[in-house]
């Protein structure tokens, strides 16, 4: 029993020892880190791939494009 309690103990802080260690490692790159540059007037402020619909040929972003390649219109 008193070997397990150990076994956890341990295990405990080794897990708590990576949490810190991953939140003391993000927490200055985030700071530092500028932000991307908003050039482009996509909402989440980043590159979004863009996709070609297999249809019509139409660029979308891929998020607006069907699993299946295809545009909202050509789905219909
Ligand atoms: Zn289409």
């Amino acid at each position: 029993m008193g070997l397990v309690l150990r076994l956890l103990l341990i295990a405990a802080v080794v897990w708590l020892g990576i949490h810190l260690l991953r939140k003391w490692r993000r927490g200055p790159d985030d700071q530092t880190s500028s932000p991307p540059p908003s050039s482009s007037k996509g909402k989440a402020g980043g590159y979004q791939p863009m996709v070609r619909c297999r249809e019509c040929g139409v660029h979308l972003p891929a998020q607006a494009v069907s699993s299946q390649g295809l545009c909202g219109k050509c789905l219909r």
